[in-house]
């Protein structure tokens, strides 16, 4: 659910070593699930939980139509906004809107030979609660995955929990329609951090906490956790480097439409995550692989509940929902999915 390869070289290798990748891959959840899917928005209007909506205008200087040029009528599509904060400190210079457009250009061409379209919507700007400029996104874990099962498993078991203040951001800042959960929305945060339990010595785990490039929320972490008009978001916090720009928003936008974690290949996520080739390990690849072999990736891409088709009326015909909350194993993804071992995190005789 990072994009930046150096980065995860420096800070995560070490955690992927012990096998506690799934926690880097883990995301929260939040249990408001029902007030917010049934509860009316508008940005005048505070929600059940007093949070004051964000007020937001589109970026007009951005030709929209020219940006969505390769859009084709009767393709699967994906629907994506981004959500600019205008009150970013002045110190904060990780991204910029240039950058973006830079990012999601790229993610059309990247989807491209899948024959999966990226469609943007809009670009907002406005301001926001400065308190929420940096969240924590999700709660710390109590409960590590002892690699009796794998993460997908664990996560099932275990989803990640939003923090109440990451909750309340996405409440201050995604406007809620009819099709909110239905939609990616990227919102640019200056800090992200991710907490997380890795193995300490013997048989002790400690906390620690990264802070991300870019977080995708992915429903095999958050199975369920997040509100459902939210559940679309992923947080960018840099685009700075190249391949940042070039490749984190194709990446996060798999760990969500695809719904897998750092895996690739023969590669099952709790292994070595580095590796040339994939767009959804570390690295410069940008391939969206296929079959079995290719871990279903492309199969799990075309069930996406994110992706419609336009009819002949103009209408969005929606994938088929989630059955289950958008586990791993989710009833939508049939046989497209992979069983594989956890693996243990400590020294087997202790
Ligand atoms: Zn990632």
């Amino acid at each position: 659910m990072y994009h930046s390869p150096t980065y995860l070289k420096k800070v995560f290798i070490i955690p992927q070593k012990l096998n506690y990748a799934p926690f880097f891959l883990l995301l929260a959840a939040t249990f408001l699930f029902q007030c917010s899917s049934k509860q009316p928005y508008n940005e005048d209007q505070t929600t059940s939980l007093n949070v004051k909506k964000a007020s937001w205008s589109i970026i007009d200087t951005i030709d929209y139509t020219t940006l969505n040029a390769d859009i084709e009528l009767g393709k699967p599509t994906m629907d994506v906004g981004v959500y600019l904060p205008s009150n970013l400190d002045p110190d904060f210079k990780k991204i910029t809107l240039h950058r973006i457009v830079t990012g999601l250009q790229a993610a059309k061409e990247i989807y491209a030979p899948t024959g999966v379209q990226v469609n943007v919507l809009w670009i907002k700007t406005g301001e926001i609660n400065p308190s929420y400029l940096s969240i924590q996104a999700n709660k710390v874990p109590g409960i590590p995955n002892t690699g009796y099962i794998n993460l997908y498993k664990h996560s099932q078991r275990h989803p990640a929990e939003l923090t109440e203040h990451a909750s309340n951001a996405l409440e201050h800042i995604i406007e809620v329609e009819e099709d909110s959960h239905r939609t990616l929305y990227f919102v640019v945060f200056q800090d992200v951090f991710y907490p997380f339990l890795t193995v300490s010595e013997g048989r002790n785990w400690i906390m620690k906490t990264v802070r991300t490039g870019g977080l995708s929320f992915p429903s095999y972490s958050y199975p369920g956790t997040i509100p459902k008009p939210y559940r679309g978001v992923i947080s960018l916090s840099n685009l700075e480097r190249p391949d940042r720009q070039r490749r984190t928003i194709a990446h996060e936008i798999g760990h969500k439409v695809m719904n897998v974690s750092h895996e690739y290949m023969d590669i099952s996520p709790e292994h070595e995550v580095y590796a040339d080739g994939g767009l959804m390990v570390y690295g410069n690849g940008e391939e969206i692989p296929s079959e079995e072999a290719g871990r279903w990736h492309l199969e799990r891409l075309l069930l996406s509940p994110y992706l419609y088709v336009l009819d002949s009326n103009g209408l969005k015909k929606w994938n088929p929902d989630y059955q289950e909350n958008g586990h791993y194993y989710d009833p939508i993804y049939v046989n497209y999915s992979i069983d594989f071992p956890g693996t243990p995190a400590i020294a087997e005789d202790w």
